[in-house]
């Protein structure tokens, strides 16, 4: 994939950034924040390729852009969670402020890419907010993070915050049309852009074409809920719910609620809209309370479902 098409939809601040760079007032922290999914750390990278490309455009194609895509670029040094691993933890951004740090003579320069940023715990946060109060000369340090209320302020304030937007539904297409590969379908394609919502990277999933199948199927089931068969709804989930992403089954299911929530919001219905607002809730919390709680998945969904199919019944009978 290339690096243009990776970071489609964040041009401003790769904007941003080129400019800065070119009137040698580059901030020495860049945090990019945004949702899960809408490609921060690719764009990271590519700001990154910006530094280090002999023609400053991340071209792909010289020698500086092609060591750091294959990950040797000795200049560049990656942070992020580690996999099994709670915590960024102090270690990791005590080597992090060691590699900055050899970029002490002129024209050095040490570029730390940190995944995960909001996983830092607060040893590794209290670490690297000294990092940032005395910046290596020719240290740039490219943060990205998921979620910016969990990094504390003294952090926030020392960084240039760039936030990043969930993209417009033609370039997340784009992108997936890449990710998904040549046989992916039309309606697939078309159900992976709706489901992404503006963040490419949430709906990995559906490269398994068995689970594409599986959730097309299911928007099919779930479309018109109150007429759905309660025998499908219980085989589709006895087959499925183990191998499909339970968000993405979550979103589905609801999508087709959200309009007649605000449509049943008149007097007369006023009970089976609560009673329908109740039910949507908690399918809504499904997906996490089967991690919380330990919850069997499959019977759980099955009960949700069959509340709010029931609460949608009521619904349509109340509201004419
Ligand atoms: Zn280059």
């Amino acid at each position: 994939m290339s690096h243009a098409m990776a970071v489609a939809g964040h041009e401003a601040v790769e904007a941003r950034f080129t400019e800065a760079m070119a009137q040698g007032r580059l901030h020495h922290a860049w945090l990019l924040y945004g949702l899960k999914g809408i490609g921060k750390h690719m764009l990271a990278e590519k700001l990154a390729g910006i530094m280090v490309c002999e023609h400053h455009s991340a071209c792909g194609r010289c020698h500086g852009c092609l060591m750091l895509a294959a990950g040797s670029h000795p200049d560049v040094y990656r942070v992020a969670l580690i996999e099994g691993k709670r915590d960024v933890n102090i270690e990791q951004v005590r080597e992090m402020l060691a590699f900055l740090a050899l970029s002490t003579s002129q024209g050095e320069r040490r570029i730390v890419i940190l995944d995960d940023a909001e996983r830092m715990n607060n040893q590794a946060a209290n670490a690297l907010l000294k990092g940032l109060e005395e910046p290596a000369a020719g240290s740039m340090l490219l943060m990205v993070c998921a979620d910016l209320m969990r990094l504390p302020a003294t952090i926030r304030s020392r960084c240039m915050l760039q936030q990043c937007t969930p993209l417009a539904d033609e370039t997340v297409r784009g992108i997936l049309s890449l990710q998904l590969g040549d046989d992916v379908t039309p309606e697939q394609l078309t159900l992976a852009t709706e489901l992404a919502k503006g963040c490419p990277g949430t709906v990995h999933s559906l490269q398994d074409k068995k689970v594409a199948g599986a959730l097309l199927s299911w928007r099919q089931l779930v479309h018109e809920l109150a007429q759905a068969d309660i025998g499908m709804l219980e085989n589709w989930i006895g087959q499925f719910v183990a191998m499909v992403p339970h968000d993405l089954i979550i979103s589905l299911l609801l999508a087709p609620v959200y309009p007649r929530l605000q449509q049943a919001g008149d007097a007369k219905g006023f009970v089976a809209a609560e009673t329908l607002h109740q039910a949507a809730h908690a399918c809504a919390r499904w997906p996490a309370d089967v991690v919380r709680s330990s919850l069997r998945a499959g019977p759980t969904l099955l009960a949700h479902v069959m509340t709010l199919r029931a609460a949608l019944r009521s619904c349509s009978q109340s509201g004419r």
